[in-house]
């Protein structure tokens, strides 16, 4: 490791390096190393790893170097496995989720006459890339939440909501599963906008949605079907069970008070259900027929549910 002028070349390395013995003492390590560490020599050379660094995994850390000695082949344990191994500090001028530099580890048998006598680990720093990788991913979720979810309510929007449909729908017809359908409908909304301004409609939206959330069980799955429309897709469920719901969404809505610029207004929900059928070839007929319904709820005064034929 020493170079002509005598100056320790693996401590001009921007790389940790660290070699231990058979037993897991430290026989040298670098600059790199002590300068993130904040140790020195004296408390690190001679001494078992597990020792100078207690935070490593003793148990899967024998385990990786014992594979590395017996298989006389490198090794190599990443970011996105593990953080980090040994507890560095990182200088990095951004603020990361971690307060620990993260690494990329690489374990070298070192051979002395065909055994392995020592074990080099490179410790390298990939804060940077662990950072803005993690900024990416969450950012590629927020933008995938973003494609499936309507801005409003925070409910599904419709293109993701028929996509379940059609899931759910398929799924039933495979395995002779029931799959019901509530179409709801808010009454009378446009004189609600021209009372309240579209505002206040936009508030009444907002409240109403989370109401139908509430009441909803893990598996079902709600959406913004169209502008003051609302969908529930119940899977496993039959005619009489969706009737319930809905009965329960109806009622729940029409006792909800929302307060809008300290004015009370109330609002109600007519409601069509339907069921699979055998004769539905496509989930838009369940649509179809969940939507006939809600049409003579509809017809017949509002705030009310009626059932597909
Ligand atoms: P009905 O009882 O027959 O359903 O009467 P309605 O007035 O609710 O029916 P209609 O479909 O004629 O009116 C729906 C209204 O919903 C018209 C539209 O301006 C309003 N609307 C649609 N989307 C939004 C929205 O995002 N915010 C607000 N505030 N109003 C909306
Ligand atoms: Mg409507
Ligand atoms: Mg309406």
């Amino acid at each position: 490791m020493q170079d002509v002028l005598g100056i320790n070349i693996s401590d001009r390395l921007n790389t940790g390096v660290l070699i231990l013995d058979n037993d897991f003492n430290i026989i040298m390590w670098n600059r790199f190393l002590a300068v993130h560490s904040n140790k020195t020599d004296v408390q690190v050379i001679g001494n078992s790893i597990f020792s100078v660094f207690p935070e490593l995994p003793q148990k899967w850390f024998e385990r990786k170097i014992s594979s590395v000695i017996q298989l006389k082949t490198q090794s190599f344990c990443g970011w996105e496995q593990r953080h980090h191994l040994f507890e560095l500090s990182h200088s990095r001028p951004i603020t990361t989720d971690s307060h620990f530099m993260a690494q990329n580890c690489t374990f070298l048998p070192v051979e002395v006459a065909g055994t392995v006598e020592q074990i080099c680990i490179l410790i390298e720093d990939v804060t940077d890339v662990c950072h803005y990788q993690t900024q990416l991913n969450k950012a590629l979720e927020e933008l995938a939440l973003s494609n499936r979810i309507d801005g409003l309510t925070q409910s599904f929007n419709r293109k993701h909501w028929e996509e379940c449909l059609a899931k759910e729908f398929s799924r039933a017809r495979r395995y002779s599963h029931n799959v019901a359908l509530i179409m709801l409908d808010l009454d009378q909304f446009k004189l609600l906008n021209d009372t309240f301004g579209h505002q206040g409609g936009d508030k009444v939206l907002i409240d109403t949605a989370k109401v139908i959330s509430e009441l909803l069980r893990l598996g079902d799955i709600f959406g913004r079907y169209g502008g003051e429309e609302f969908a529930v897709i119940l899977p496993d469920t039959n005619l009489v069970g969706a009737q319930e719901v809905a009965e329960r969404i109806r009622h729940t809505i029409a006792e909800n008070i929302i307060v809008y610029q300290e004015r009370n207004i109330t609002v109600t929900v007519s409601i069509g259900v339907a069921v699979i059928d055998e004769e539905d070839t496509r989930y838009e007929d369940l649509i179809s027929r969940a939507d006939i319904a809600l049409y003579k709820a509809k017809s017949m005064g509002r705030n009310r549910v009626c059932l597909a034929e």
